[in-house]
């Protein structure tokens, strides 16, 4: 009965990975996927992650009943208050409902589903470009996707004013997806003040904020600091949403663990909304997994455990910054044509290189090096080993 089915597509970033696993070349780099990668190219479990699970395997009253539809109500707190900041006015005034979902993506997924069911506004606008996967899950949610501009490819750079057009003629009430940091693929972030800007403009609009939340940390080193974008429309009382996600942050990848928090108008509206989560989810995956929560929840309780993960999550996005000051060395050296600085300018794990996709397929080709036709470059799978070879490809590329 199926034999009429065609062929799906291969995901536009997950198949760089399944092409990559296909070639035999010893000299081959997978810079598509945004996962860490250690200086000797090799995946990396946070020490602080081992001991947490260390400990919740030997704490024998431990069992394995499931959670609520809601999960881990200890995660959820901690993971509020993680990304609002612990002296939140909405966290305070109990004006938040978080429920454990299936990292960020699930998150995104059960926001969207919400806000398809319960707001009277269905269209999200989301930047252009943004990662691959959103217009997808929004659609699939419910809402209509539309797009603002966001990235000018002539100044590698913020479309800053081509942003504020867009919002400004969005109808009174969309949904606007807001990269929270590490705007994905491009590295380009509002500054402060641009952020101050496009709050007004979307408060005095009633655009509702729906915040994606995948890098918090991982930008800068501090987690206080790439929250500050969302703290800024959390301070002034409205109402958003808030997708966060432990896969980069934490190393959590395959543990699936993230958190969706409504930041609503009063504690009985928030009482309401979580009442709605829970008929979203319930028929979709019943309940969230126990472990990666639990993991999480041990870590952000512990003074001296959250601060040994600062530790580690500072010494991951070190690293990145250093790549990207290795690349943009090597490409100086070399002299390779074009203005490169975007590499040490662009923010978190991504440099959104200006690559075409010929040069892309050249460089896969010729190089195996692999990364999205989009010329994006995971700068977390780079070495001091590999930046020779990529910037070596670079140059072959532009100037063949
Ligand atoms: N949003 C953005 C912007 C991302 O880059 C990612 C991961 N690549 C996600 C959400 C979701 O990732 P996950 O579901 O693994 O947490």
């Amino acid at each position: 009965v199926f034999a009429g089915i065609a062929q799906g597509p291969e995901d536009p970033i997950l198949g760089v990975t399944v092409a990559f696993n296909k070639d035999s070349s010893p000299v081959k780099v997978n810079l598509g996927v945004g996962a860490y990668r250690t200086e000797e190219g090799k995946p990396l479990v946070l020490n602080v992650v081992r001991r947490a699970e260390a400990m919740l395997i030997n704490n024998e009253s431990r069992v394995k009943e499931y959670l609520p539809i809601t999960g881990l109500a200890e995660f959820n707190k901690l993971s509020a208050k993680l990304i609002f900041g612990a002296d939140s006015p909405a966290i305070q005034e109990n004006r938040v409902a978080t429920v454990q979902c299936l990292s960020g993506t699930g998150s995104l997924r059960v926001g969207g589903e919400f806000l398809a069911r319960h707001y009277h506004e269905r269209t999200i606008y989301i930047p252009n470009p943004t990662w691959g996967n959103h217009p997808k899950v929004f659609t699939l949610a419910g809402l209509t996707v539309r797009s603002y501009r966001y990235y000018d490819p002539a100044t590698r750079g913020l479309d800053f004013q081509g942003l504020l057009e867009d919002l400004s003629s969005a109808p009174s009430g969309a949904i606007v997806l807001l990269h929270a940091c590490a705007h994905n693929p491009t590295g380009v972030d509002p500054t402060v003040e641009q952020w101050e800007q496009i709050r007004q403009l979307m408060r005095s609009k009633a655009l509702l904020p729906f915040f994606d939340s995948a890098y918090q940390g991982f930008a800068s080193g501090s987690l206080d600091k790439d929250a500050q974008s969302v703290r800024m429309f959390v301070a002034d009382g409205g109402e958003l949403l808030m997708a966060q996600s432990y896969a980069k942050n934490m190393g959590l990848y395959g543990e699936r663990v993230g958190a969706l928090s409504i930041v609503c108008g009063s504690a009985d509206v928030a009482g309401k909304v979580e009442s709605q989560l829970k008929l979203v989810i319930r028929p979709m995956y019943s309940n969230p997994p126990l472990h990666g929560a639990s993991i999480v929840a041990t870590i952000l309780k512990d003074s001296g455990m959250f601060d040994e993960w600062t530790m580690e999550l500072k010494a991951m996005a070190d690293r990145i910054i250093s790549m990207r000051q290795q690349l943009f060395d090597a490409l100086t050296s070399r002299g390779t044509p074009g203005d490169w600085s975007h590499i040490i300018k662009q923010i978190g794990m991504f440099t959104f290189t200006g690559l075409n996709s010929d040069q892309v397929a050249f460089m896969r080709q010729e190089f195996h090096i692999y990364m999205t036709s989009d010329g994006r470059i995971s700068m977390a799978g780079l070495s001091s080993r590999t930046v020779p070879h990529l910037a070596d490809a670079i140059d072959a590329a532009v100037t063949k």
